[in-house]
């Protein structure tokens, strides 16, 4: 059969709906825990069930444990839409925390069950499923959609978008939806950046026993410039006009997520001292100390802006001999909240939910930001229930994995000009 118009394709998608739950539970039945595993079998079989739909695909990547699947479907001319979604899950660690399997992929009454449902093989299957869908449904797409199946994200994404993006696969794109949860009624349209400070102290090796009258204790100077490490958390991020929305919602948001007076986390410079060593025996005054510090900077912060506060912070403290270098570096992100991908997937999930979504900001970080480096208005958005995420007794509901897919469907019917 061959559809025309969007609403002969939603009725198609609609008929389909309990195969998008079984590729659901399917994909959560293959372990892909990252690190230590391999996402090997996963891709294996994300590549079967492309070639059973007729789609050609790829499996391109530099580790071969850990590879891509590309695929693309329809024109060349016309919008170009990359659809991403991440295949391997975090470990599932204790089992012993588990109510259930997390790899059994049980299916109840209202929920899918297991590690990586929520984060992201509901969304994977959902992305798998809205390109199955618009091939089988054999409507002409004004356009073309590009797919992106990565098996790297939750190590950092070497061998998965970062390698894509930097190996020409997101060249010419207009557009790209990462399918990571969100829950329904948020759309992420930007993201925070990071910064690796490390503060390294120097100080005179003595005698343990002859502290305070001989050496220099370099775990103490450092103690000094830390207790100042809130100097950083006071910068604010610089937000456009048409970006002030954007910002009360995330911040409204945050809060709800993670208790009240945390929604300031969203435009100020977040600081964690997370590491610490120094030191060599308990009777040798230190010489030398480190501490790396991750620093989050919301959208409009400068590196440069944030040297200026490290120096200040130094100064502050008082000490000489402390020096800082920076590790990894990246800037806040953002799309535009009236690009047309943020659009289509609002009128759809609302359409669908009946209830208003709201475009926001994240405190974290993914791989929708190597889409954004390469300028191409990138939005995150798919099902999930945040509590099992990362954690123990992961799951997501139907009804969102449902939805899901067909606000997938919908929003791309739009993007490729299926009226
Ligand atoms: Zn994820």
């Amino acid at each position: 059969m061959s559809c025309t118009t969007r609403n002969e394709v939603l009725e198609l998608a609609k008929s389909k709906l309990d195969d998008l739950v079984q590729l659901t539970s399917d994909l959560i039945k293959i372990p892909s825990e990252n690190p230590i595993g391999t996402q090997r079998d996963v891709v294996d079989f994300v590549k079967k069930y492309l070639s059973e739909a007729g789609i050609a695909c790829e499996e391109v990547g530099c580790n071969p444990e850990h590879p891509c699947v590309v695929a693309k479907i329809g024109k060349e001319e016309g919008f170009s839409v990359i659809l991403n979604g991440h295949v391997d899950v975090v470990p599932a660690g204790d089992r012993n925390q588990w109510d259930f399997d997390p790899f059994s992929g049980e299916i109840t009454d209202k929920c899918i069950l297991g590690r990586g449902t929520s984060d992201m093989k509901a969304g994977v299957a959902g992305i798998l499923f809205a390109m199955k869908t618009l091939v089988e449904a054999g409507v002409e797409l004004n356009g073309n959609i590009r797919l992106h199946i990565v098996s790297d994200e939750e190590s950092g994404g070497e061998y998965g978008t970062q390698w894509l993006c930097a190996n020409g696969y997101a060249e010419n794109a207009d557009a790209c939806l990462v399918a990571e949860p969100t829950s329904h009624k948020t759309i992420e349209i930007g993201q925070k950046g990071k910064i690796d400070l490390i503060l390294k102290s120097y100080g005179k090796s003595a005698h343990g026993s002859l502290a305070g009258y001989r050496g220099e204790n370099a775990i103490l100077k450092l103690g000094k410039v830390l207790e100042h490490v809130d100097m950083l958390r006071e910068i604010e991020g610089k937000y456009g006009e048409n970006q002030k929305q954007a910002l009360i919602n995330s911040k409204i948001i945050a809060g709800e997520k993670n208790g009240a007076g945390t929604g300031d986390v969203i435009d100020h410079v977040s600081a964690n001292v997370g590491i610490i060593k120094g030191g060599t025996r308990p009777n040798m005054v230190p010489d030398y100390c480190e501490a790396i510090v991750d620093l989050r900077l919301p959208i409009g912060v400068t590196i440069e802006e944030v040297e200026e506060r490290i120096k200040a912070m130094i100064a502050k403290s008082g000490v000489e001999g402390v020096e800082y270098e920076l590790g990894c570096q990246m800037l806040g992100n953002y799309t535009e909240i009236d690009a047309p991908i943020v659009e289509a997937i609002k009128k759809y999930a609302e359409e669908l939910w009946q209830e208003e979504v709201l475009p926001a900001y994240q405190w974290a970080s993914s791989d929708a930001r190597d889409y954004r480096q390469k300028g191409i208005p990138t939005i995150q958005f798919g099902p999930s229930n945040t509590v099992g995420i990362h954690s123990y007794n992961e799951t997501v509901d139907i009804e969102d994995v449902q939805k899901a897919g067909l606000i997938y469907i919908l929003s791309l019917c739009d993007l490729m000009g299926i009226d």
